[in-house]
């Protein structure tokens, strides 16, 4: 007897191969279970795939027990199912239509190639099988770079690295095949007719247990990724809610303070607002005000930041804006808000907008008593754009900036 620990002496081939078929299928029962009865659930896809996945693998593990046709044939057929499986969740995901072509004819062609050669052709079944799951890794490898949104994230790499890392060893398994590496066993004999073969295999079925993981999380990512949106985003304009721009605020009067650069603020509010409620309903109301947001939104630099302060009060932060600069967007907001039909298609409602404006300049004493100071002067500057006539952007030389006129 040769010296060395073969895998077989710890576990034998039948064992090792369906221990891990168990945990595939059990995170394939999972699965299932959280995603059942859900709508264009892509872990319900899945899950499918993995329980696919796993009885392919018991197929391929009871070779030798249960008649050919079972465990050659109809594993091809189930592997490559169970891939195309995979393309169609990941076309899930992404809020697109199954790849019919992509998914189905690898099927097909797994079928005729797996009935049409013999049952010992071990080796012949090798090289195909692996040019077909292979191209079929390819697609899937493929639709996950074509994901930008999800590839900022981890599981997204879990995922795409696992998928990408099957290839070479299925490649290795076609390479070892086609050159006659190894002494191949007859189709009756158990699952791995040598150790080298055996390692492959497991390995293929650990780095798609992994691929799952990875694919599980990059849902949950994406639910993660939603759920903050939701807590910073205003439902109905899209814009950053109060609390969302009161935290940009914070940190940017901070890097306004540490690098002694002025910061900008406006505070807008639409005129007579209660008016278009009450004239032509609180629904116009609301896409009034998303309309008015969308028109801020428009005009103002990647680094402004615009948010929904209250029911139809709007704030915008400037970082690095002067008295002059300040002065010019905010005459630009209410030029353009005025000069704008809104909701044309709906009744044709013209709204005009007042604008408090004040700004935060550096080694400015007010500043240290925190970006309330401003929000505080900037409601002042609106409450005088509001006396002084509506339709008009003032500016207050009061806190900080009275302070720097000084
Ligand atoms: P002023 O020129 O003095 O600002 O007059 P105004 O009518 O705009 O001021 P006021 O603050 O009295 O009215 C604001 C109105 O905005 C009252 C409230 O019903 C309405 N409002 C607040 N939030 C919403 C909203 O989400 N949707 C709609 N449609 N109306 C809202
Ligand atoms: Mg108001
Ligand atoms: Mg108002």
């Amino acid at each position: 007897m040769r010296a060395g620990i073969h895998i077989e002496m710890l576990l034998d081939n039948r064992t090792l191969l369906l221990s891990l078929v168990l945990i595939s299928a059990m995170m394939a029962l999972s699965l299932a279970v959280v995603s059942w009865g859900r709508e264009h659930d892509s872990l319900k896809k899945w899950a499918g795939a993995m329980a696919l996945e796993s009885a392919a693998w018991s197929l391929a593990a009871a070779r030798g027990t249960i008649p050919d046709v079972f465990s050659i044939v109809l594993f091809g057929i189930v592997l490559a199912s169970a891939l195309a499986m995979k393309l169609a969740a990941i076309h899930e995901y992404r809020d697109l239509g199954w790849p019919r072509w992509q998914c189905l004819f690898p099927v097909v062609l797994a079928f005729l190639v797996f009935a049409a050669l013999p049952y010992e052709d071990f080796r012949g079944r090798l090289i195909y099988g692996s040019l077909i799951y292979g191209a079929q890794l390819l697609m899937i490898v493929q639709a996950l770079r074509a994901d930008t949104e999800s590839r900022a994230g981890r599981a997204w790499w879990l995922l795409f690295g696992a998928t990408a890392a099957i290839l070479p060893l299925v490649a290795l398994r076609a390479i070892v095949a086609f050159f006659g590496i190894f002494e191949f066993a007859t189709a009756q004999s158990s699952v791995a007719p040598n150790p080298a073969q055996l390692a492959i295999f497991v390995g293929i079925i650990e780095l798609s247990i992994l691929g799952s993981m990875g694919f599980i999380l990059m849902v949950k990512e994406r639910a993660d990724r939603a759920i903050r949106s939701l807590a910073m985003i205003d439902s109905l304009t899209g814009v950053f809610n109060r609390r969302a721009f009161m935290e940009r605020a914070e940190k940017e009067f901070a890097i306004a303070q540490r690098n002694k650069t002025s910061l900008a603020l406006l505070m807008i509010d639409i005129d007579y607002f209660k008016r278009i409620n009450d004239e032509f309903g609180h629904p116009t109301g609301d896409d009034v005000l998303v309309d008015v947001a969308r028109l801020l939104d428009s005009r103002l630099r990647k680094q402004d930041t615009l948010g929904r302060y209250g029911g139809e009060e709007f704030c915008v932060l400037l970082p690095a804006t002067d008295e002059a600069g300040a002065m010019a967007v905010a005459e630009t907001l209410r030029n353009t808000v005025e000069n704008t039909l809104l909701a044309t298609e709906r009744k044709g409602i013209s709204v005009t907008i007042s604008i408090g404006a004040t700004l935060c300049l550096a080694s400015c004493p007010s500043c240290d008593l925190g970006f309330h100071r401003l929000l505080d002067d900037a409601d002042a500057a609106l409450y005088q754009a509001k006396q002084g006539g509506r339709n008009r952007a003032v500016t207050l030389p009061i806190g900080c900036w009275n302070a720097s006129a000084a």
